[in-house]
């Protein structure tokens, strides 16, 4: 079997138990790091896209999977499991803060459409319906 296969193997499997989320938003490995075609941002912008992208980031449901916080209730609406989806695409909490976040993809699109941006970003098709 071909070194890509095995990878490809492996990606599936261990997934399931870690990474769900980067998973679930790329299904099979990247060839290449999804930043090296944008080497003009500031590491800083690479490392908090990348959490997102793993699911590494003070959700309260990340916090409470590493036993910092006694539930993973989210603080603002109370739904019972506030991970990345919920902040980003459903908390009615955050419906301005939403709104701001695709106003300012615009403005910076140069051209390309927002969903497109988040899509990069964020990808699963799933999430594109909030967007579209
Ligand atoms: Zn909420």
């Amino acid at each position: 079997m071909a070194l890509k296969s095995l990878y490809k193997e492996y990606w599936k499997t261990v997934s399931k138990e870690k990474g769900a989320w980067y998973a679930d938003i790329k299904k099979a490995p990247p060839a290449q790091p999804w930043y090296n075609k944008l080497k003009q941002y500031n590491r800083k912008l690479i490392v908090t896209i990348n959490r997102l992208r793993l699911g590494h980031c003070r959700t309260p449901s990340h916090l409470y999977k590493l036993q910092l916080v006694q539930n993973p209730t989210c603080p603002e609406c109370q739904h019972n499991f506030a991970g990345l989806q919920h902040i980003f695409f459903q908390c009615p909490a955050y419906r301005i803060q939403r709104l701001i976040l695709v106003c300012e993809l615009d403005l910076v699109s140069e051209g390309v459409p927002v969903s497109q941006i988040l899509q990069t970003l964020l990808y699963t098709e799933k999430y594109t319906n909030y967007f579209i």
